[in-house]
């Protein structure tokens, strides 16, 4: 049997994006960004990993998402490959997913292992 867990948070954080992302105006804004990560959990051989999310987490709020995920894009896309390569290594992670404002974008694990 498959276990997931989930640990979703949220931060504030601004960003500047040009035309890769169209959703947002041009200039320096912010929003609460949103994040969902599910990693397999394994009942025999248990792993939390709140407290790296909650580090990772904590490095990105109320800072601009532009200078902290460089050279990843500061867009949903970019900042969910961004966590996912930090993750990876450590934990089981199935898929990342980063929101704000109903705009989002999902990378899961075997995106990031092909490359
Ligand atoms: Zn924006």
């Amino acid at each position: 049997m498959k276990h997931l867990i989930t640990f979703a948070a949220s931060f504030d954080a601004s960003h500047q994006v040009g035309s890769e992302w169209p959703y947002c105006s041009e200039h320096v804004h912010g929003h609460e960004w949103g994040v969902y990560i599910d990693f397999h959990f394994d009942p025999m051989n248990p792993v939390y990993p709140s407290k790296d999310l909650d580090g990772l987490i904590g490095e990105l709020a109320e800072r601009h998402l532009n200078d902290m995920i460089r050279p990843a894009s500061p867009t949903p896309l970019g900042l969910a490959g961004w966590l996912m390569e930090r993750l990876l290594p450590l934990y089981k992670v199935d898929y990342v997913e980063v929101s704000y404002g109903g705009w989002g974008a999902t990378v899961r694990a075997d995106d990031v292992r092909r490359k």
